[in-house]
């Protein structure tokens, strides 16, 4: 039993924005209102000045666990999800062995019982192995716990297997989820093929690399009827696409990653590997994009593509360093300070991108504060100041470039099944 006091309470599902109380008993939300009476021997947690939120859900993450678990662990990642102010994240299938079948969901949904601290549902692989071949065991994933279909990291090149895996997750009701990338086009690029590339002496991934799938994608979820998402969104052009789907009435959405919409390829400290990720940070005309994408509600979702790659692979040169960055513990410092404190969005939008956004495209039944809901809440603050140390992160990997970074605002405490799971300077 946890009473949450004298917190502003955001409820997006039902419009609720009031400094009020939350009482969890049993594992949900039993009671939201003022001056709640509560048995004494609830636990208490003044709330006064913070915002109380439902528990936020980032839908692109890599735990790394199977066969990585040098650079993350699905314990060590849900702490760091924790620690972000994230109660549930969906894993990618990006593991070895890869997440195409039953048996690997379900070890995940096994090891996520025993040892996570914030709620796990796994992504599926649309492909065996994600070689872009022959579909995966779809329907038995789902089974086995699966919320989406994605070949992240190594997208489907076939587009007459891109249609059938549409037409399977349509049928059992989860989407696709794709990383849009051709990989031909963008072979042997390290960044953003621009003016900063070419300064660099580096091979550029350009931009039209991710708008050709998009579009290609797009077409496809037309064609089957499925509900199709892309994955950290970073160009003009596939926000403008994904637009144009929406206003066609397609079932169609997409993510940002706060990376993509604070910085810039201009803005990246050269041959450093926290800079390096796919898609790369894109030019200052995608940014400004994805940010008025975020402003008028084409992307409907934050998510941080947590991506952990242990210090050894990301101090080489980097032409050999792999691509990624962690994300799950900086994602509200930069949320707050990118889009709230600018006036872009508000507080409200931003719980959100990190609440209802995320459930609806998933069908998931999370993200609201509703009596009977899950007992999930992040509570967040928005006028502390802090400075991200990433030799301080729960992650296994320090990947970042974010360390040393000053925010205003971030996150206090997460809570999950009515229980606190992580609290600042505890
Ligand atoms: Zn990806």
């Amino acid at each position: 039993m946890l009473a949450i006091r004298n917190g502003r309470v955001m409820d997006p599902a039902s419009g609720l924005d009031a400094v009020c109380d939350v009482y969890l008993a049993d594992g949900r939300v039993a009671a939201v209102g003022v001056n709640l009476d509560v048995p004494s021997k609830a636990e208490v947690f003044d709330a006064s000045g913070m915002v109380v939120a439902p528990g936020f859900l980032d839908m692109h993450v890599h735990l790394r666990e199977p066969g990585y678990e040098y650079a993350e662990t699905i314990e060590t990642g849900s702490r760091a999800a924790a620690a972000g102010g994230f109660t549930s994240i969906c894993c990618m299938p990006n593991t070895s062995p890869v997440n195409d079948s039953a048996t690997v969901t379900s070890f995940i949904m096994e090891r996520a019982k025993q040892r996570a601290v914030v709620n796990v549902y796994p992504i599926g692989a649309i492909t065996k192995g994600s070689a872009g071949e022959e579909l995966a065991g779809i329907g038995s994933m789902v089974r086995a716990g699966a919320v989406a279909i994605s070949d992240d990291g190594r997208p489907v090149m076939n587009s007459r297997v891109m249609r059938r895996a549409m037409e399977l997750a349509k049928g059992h009701g989860i989407p696709v989820i794709d990383h849009c990338e051709d990989l031909n086009l963008s072979a042997g690029g390290d960044m953003h093929e621009g003016e900063t590339s070419v300064r660099r002496g580096l091979r550029g991934i350009p931009s039209a690399a991710e708008d050709v799938m998009v579009a290609r994608d797009i077409l496809l979820a037309e064609l089957t009827g499925a509900r199709y998402h892309v994955a950290h969104i970073s160009t003009q052009h596939a926000v403008a696409m994904v637009s144009f789907a929406k206003k066609r009435g397609l079932k169609v959405s997409c993510e940002a990653t706060p990376h993509h919409f604070v910085l810039a390829d201009c803005d990246t400290v050269a041959y450093d590997s926290s800079y390096k990720m796919k898609p790369p940070l894109r030019g200052k005309q995608d940014v400004s994009a994805v940010l008025n994408g975020l402003v008028d509600g084409t992307v409907e979702v934050i998510a941080t593509d947590h991506a952990p790659h242990a210090g050894s692979d990301k101090m080489q040169e980097f032409e050999r360093c792999p691509f990624g960055i962690t994300g799950l513990e900086t994602a509200i410092g930069i949320t707050l300070e990118q889009l709230v404190h600018p006036g872009k969005i508000t507080l409200m939008k931003m719980v959100e991108l990190y609440t209802t956004g995320p459930s609806r495209v998933l069908g998931l039944n999370r993200g609201t504060l509703a009596v009977g809901a899950a007992g999930d809440a992040t509570i967040f603050d928005t006028s502390t100041s802090w400075t991200y140390d990433v030799n301080k992160t729960q992650s296994k990997s320090r990947n970042s470039p974010f360390h040393g970074h000053a925010y205003i605002g971030g996150p206090v405490a997460t809570i999950v099944n009515g229980r606190i799971v992580w609290q600042r300077n505890a």
